[in-house]
């Protein structure tokens, strides 16, 4: 079970370095890769998402490829423009309400973003829970229209009072991501009337069946975001994307490139703003070149030995 270390082209949830732990089983491939400040026990649907891959496979998918979003950083107009007019996709998720960073500046990023994309593409923003509801309410109707129509904001506030409150007040659709991060979370965010999209991640939800019976239990319109894994997870992420339902929204799945590298050479990179739904993670033929230090290798090996005892 090769274990790896790959370090982040940027610094993301505090962390320089992703690792984890590639399984193999009859079915193919799966990652295990829960974050490192994770609980075994948070850690749990993390493995059962890598051994669905690993030993059953994934349900048959409904379609073959899936839209995904650009992300646009916290940068300058013109390097958002340009951002987006390379990706070659459709839909943007621009960041905003970063500390430090006025309203002004988000204005002005959205705005260069729509012009990028044109009146046919869609924007979205993600403001990472960082306001509250007064100045959700606020910046949101400025950033519609700024943005001239925003698709949604993404977890505006940090609690599901607060996103409730925020949708009564905004005719922008709300999304909840941090709100979501076990499996009984979207159907609280549904009935709390909190939210009118959910992100959605395969590994918290524990694979692509359990994550299935979440979003019909839910009710609510889905789009399937990465939590940063290589290529082996991020297969997952597409299994999941390719067997809803429905799929209204362009997915979270376009996040390799925050990695600085991959553990295989069939790397699932968007083309043109689309990815392929794969029927099996992609082999890790690269992995030797990402292998973690003795030690790190020990702590993940060690570590999913304990989680593998709570499933
Ligand atoms: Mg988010």
């Amino acid at each position: 079970m090769p274990v790896y270390s790959i370090p982040l082209r940027t610094r993301f949830r505090g962390i320089t370095v992703r690792h984890g732990v590639l399984l193999e089983g009859a079915a193919g491939w799966g990652e295990f890769c829960a974050f490192e400040d994770y609980s075994d026990a948070e850690s749990a649907p993390w493995l059962a998402c890598a051994l669905e891959s690993a030993e059953e496979g994934w349900p048959a998918p409904v379609r073959d490829r899936v839209p995904v979003n650009c992300t646009v950083p916290v940068v300058p107009p013109e390097r958002a423009h340009a951002i987006v007019a390379a990706s070659g996709c459709s839909t943007a998720k621009v960041k905003v309400a970063d500390p430090g960073s006025p309203l002004r500046d988000d204005l002005e990023r959205v705005a260069a973003v729509r012009d990028a994309l044109g009146p046919s593409g869609a924007v979205r923003v993600d403001a990472n829970a960082a306001w509250d509801v007064d100045t959700a309410v606020a910046a949101i109707r400025e950033l519609d229209r700024a943005a001239g129509g925003l698709e949604y904001v993404e977890q505006p506030c940090p609690s599901v009072a607060e996103l409730a409150a925020v949708r009564r007040r905004v005719d922008v659709r709300i999304a909840a991501d941090e709100s979501i991060r076990r499996a009984e979370d979207p159907l609280r965010v549904a009935v709390a009337g909190a939210a009118d999209v959910a992100v959605i991640k395969v590994a918290p939800l524990g694979g692509v069946r359990r994550a299935l019976a979440v979003a019909e239990a839910c009710g609510l319109p889905c789009v399937v975001s990465s939590a940063l894994e290589t290529s082996v997870g991020m297969a997952a992420g597409l299994a999941l994307a390719g067997a809803l339902p429905e799929l209204g929204f362009a997915c979270g799945l376009g996040t390799l490139s925050l990695l600085d590298g991959d553990v295989t050479t069939d790397s699932l990179r968007p083309v043109d703003g689309w990815l392929p739904v794969p029927v099996r993670a992609p082999e890790p033929d690269r992995a030797a070149g990402f292998a973690a230090d003795g030690a790190t290798a020990t702590r993940w090996l060690d570590r999913l030995d304990r989680v593998r005892g709570l499933l």
